[in-house]
């Protein structure tokens, strides 16, 4: 993988371009995707946002949302738009199975891949220019710093800034985080001074919530909840007949997994859904547990030390019996 830096020099060529990030994206997928895609179109490059599954409707008032494809409900155009795409950017992932069902298509590309992102052990084998970098708050901080190095902080307008401020809020836990460092305060800064709005931000996405999905959190957290002292961890499971009853839709589970780990003495907090196709699991510590080794040892995941997720295809039953496991085996970690 050859430094990202390399391609400064070529952008000012007009190119066709697909932007893409993981699936069921969050506010960093998407933001950092919008907000790269909001600084490539002022060089007139055609730029195609690709977006491995839907995505939750608190995202869709970014600028430039209602032109995101949806590679499961837009197939054959997104297919069209990836064969003629002569950069591929990939964001916020670095295993290509993290693309679900576009992972086989882009596999078979020729054309130059290029990798933003801030999880551990990336796939690097597989592009050809890229910045990996797990001390990054955000892809979104990492695509300000591709526009800020690139030598066109003019081009950082309202619409960048929205889109990359929504994503380095929400990875930061609203600058809770350790990875809040002064340099994301300083971003932040340079983002006020483009015109941001960033109130407006944080309403767009938190206050846009319909009723059912707080019914479905008082049900969750009344019924679904386990606490596990002996082992400071706390464990939701959500069977789907609950996400039927609630309706619950994409996006409305996250921030969930937070609730748990504001109980005192928590250490791992996790949350188990059975989707249906598979089951999907997010992890969470506080302090020294580390939940990127966890999910990947146990859930077929990764992710961050502090954040992490999995997958499973065995029944939901199966996937609480092989948590409740490791967490036994984990136990010494967990408590001391
Ligand atoms: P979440 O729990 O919010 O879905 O994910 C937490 C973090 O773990 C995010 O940074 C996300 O990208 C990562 N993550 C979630 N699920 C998976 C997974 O199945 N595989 C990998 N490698 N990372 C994941
Ligand atoms: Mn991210």
């Amino acid at each position: 993988m050859k430094p990202l830096s390399d391609i400064f020099p070529l952008l000012a060529a007009p190119r066709n371009i697909v932007i893409t990030f993981h699936q069921k994206p969050d506010a960093d997928a998407m933001g950092s995707g919008l907000g790269l895609y909001n600084f490539l179109i002022q060089f007139g490059h055609k730029v195609t946002v690709i977006s491995p599954t839907n995505w939750p409707g608190f995202l869709s008032w970014m600028p430039g949302a209602k032109k995101v494809l949806d590679f499961e409900m837009q197939n054959e155009k997104a297919v069209n738009a990836l064969k003629k795409a002569e950069w591929l950017f990939c964001l916020d992932f670095n295993v290509l199975n993290r693309t679900k069902n576009m992972e086989p298509v882009i596999e078979n590309l020729s054309c130059t891949k290029i990798l933003i992102d801030h999880h551990q052990q990336p796939q690097t084998e597989v592009f050809d220019y890229g910045l990996s970098d797990t001390n990054k708050s955000s892809t979104a901080e990492m695509i300000f710093d591709f526009i800020i190095n690139s030598g066109h902080s003019e081009m950082i307008n309202t619409e960048v800034s929205e889109c990359l401020y929504a994503g380095v809020m929400t990875d930061t836990g609203s600058f809770r985080f350790n990875s809040t460092s002064a340099d994301v305060h300083k971003m932040v800064a340079r983002l006020k001074e483009s015109g941001l709005n960033h109130s407006q931000v944080h309403e767009n996405l938190f206050d846009n919530f319909m009723e059912g999905r707080f019914r479905f959190f008082g049900n969750t957290l009344l019924n679904r909840m386990e606490i596990f002292y002996e082992y400071n961890t706390a464990l939701i499971a959500i069977p789907q007949k609950d996400l039927i009853k609630f309706n619950v839709k994409t996006g409305d589970t996250e921030g969930l997994v937070n609730f748990p780990l504001s109980i005192k003495g928590i250490k791992l907090a996790a949350v188990i859904i059975d989707r249906g196709d598979e089951r999907k699991s997010s992890f969470r510590s506080k302090g020294g547990f580390d939940v990127n080794t966890f999910a990947r040892k146990y859930f077929n995941g990764g992710g961050h030390f502090n954040a992490a997720g999995g997958k499973n295809k065995e029944p939901i039953e199966e996937v609480i019996a092989k948590f409740k496991q490791a967490i036994k085996e984990n136990k010494e970690q967990l408590t001391n």
